[in-house]
């Protein structure tokens, strides 16, 4: 992409954390124009004492690939369903949990309701929990109902209908999910294209603010960070099925598609067989892209960037400091953005629990330094 003068202005990440309704408020307006504010709530009148607000973004890969029948299509984060009008696009099922995951939204419990008399019926609940940014958690349900028996109206062939009937219990669960979250977040069934490529999603989270001055609050986020808090503090909530983003790295994976796709309407809903995903009143189908094969892994850096982690980089991450980080979130590396930490409390790296925004940027300085000194020793040789 070229880098000459452009007119439109970019969504720049917020370089410090929000202490206040006011400066929130001020917040959204400023990126109204540049960003996809997701907020599931109206309003928000104080901050509670002991908490910020982070801001977070999340940009979809908005790309083209070979869509299997010698044409174009959309792939990555966003797919190109048959009722997309115009420039629109709609996410797809992963890309809607990472932006639940953005949000700090969990699972707490999924599962299967019906009274497993028949493999063909499946009746799914699943209940997501988020903390609002009032600090109060709030829980909310998903529902999905699959009925592929016989007599079911769900218009599927024959074909169809065996490929659906195999994978008729992560069908539901996935749409029970995906219900509650779309639901909460209030996320569009479709988004324009161009400003998906120009705008990321951003949310907002409210967080602990940690005193890390405080010696026992200091020791409480470490235990925390490293897991040990059930056996210091008593057991805590059920864990999420997915985790949440401190506590465990985003790894979703895709349904192992490989380009042999299988679509099928049921219960009058479109659903590609492969990737679960469901596109609501189907009346018509275009199967959606294949997707990447790879485990989605999702930057935790408090900062808020929610870039995906190539598995090299997520490999030495998660061995060095615990949890994964992209390049720009990497302090011992030259494309470290050390304006953007620069006022974190905390860095949220499990084995290095105290490092705070201000160390970090004293440990990129000391590995630019070493660098230096290894391309003078080098040259000297
Ligand atoms: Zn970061």
């Amino acid at each position: 992409m070229s880098t000459e003068a452009q007119a439109t202005r970019k969504y720049e990440p917020l370089s410090k954390p929000i202490y206040t309704a006011a400066q929130l408020v001020e917040r959204m307006k400023e990126i109204a124009d540049v960003a996809i504010v997701l907020s599931p709530f109206a309003g928000i009148s104080e901050i509670p004492q002991g908490w910020r607000i982070s801001e977070r973004h999340v940009y979809a890969q908005v790309a083209e690939g070979d869509d299997g029948k010698g044409g174009r299509t959309l792939i990555g984060d966003l797919y190109k369903p048959f009722w997309a009008k115009g420039d629109t696009c709609a996410p797809t099922k992963l890309f809607i949990l990472r932006i639940w995951m953005a949000a700090g939204g969990s699972i707490l419990w999924s599962r299967r309701v019906d009274d497993r008399k028949d493999s063909r019926f499946v009746e799914w609940d699943a209940m997501l929990e988020l903390r609002q940014l009032d600090t109060n958690v709030v829980k909310f349900p998903g529902n999905k109902r699959l009925d592929l028996r016989e007599a079911a109206d769900h218009n599927l062939t024959g074909d169809q209908l065996r490929q659906a009937r195999k994978r008729i219990t992560e069908l539901a669960e996935s749409e029970a999910i995906l219900r509650g979250v779309r639901g909460v977040l209030a996320l569009a069934q479709s988004y324009s294209i161009a400003d998906l490529k120009s705008k990321p999603f951003v949310l907002y989270q409210a967080v602990p603010d940690y005193d890390m001055d405080d010696p026992i609050i200091k020791r409480m986020v470490a235990a925390t960070q490293l897991g040990v808090v059930d056996r210091m503090f008593g057991p805590a909530s059920p864990t999420p099925l997915l985790g949440t983003p401190q506590a465990a790295p985003l790894q979703i994976t895709n349904g192992r598609g490989n380009g042999d796709q299988q679509t099928a309407v049921v219960n009058g809903e479109l659903v590609n067989t492969q990737t679960g995903q469901v596109m609501e009143d189907a009346s018509g189908f275009e199967p959606p892209p294949a997707q990447a094969q790879e485990p989605t892994i999702v930057c935790t850096c408090p900062c808020g960037d929610q870039m995906v982690v190539g598995p090299e980089n997520a490999r030495v991450s998660v061995a060095a400091v615990g949890t994964p980080r992209c390049p720009t979130c990497w302090p011992w590396n030259a494309k470290y953005d050390v304006k953007r930490h620069a006022e974190l409390k905390n860095m949220e790296m499990p084995k290095i629990p105290t490092l705070t925004g201000e160390g970090a940027a004293v440990q990129h300085q000391a590995f630019l330094d070493a660098q230096k000194r290894k391309v003078a020793a080098g040259g000297a040789r």
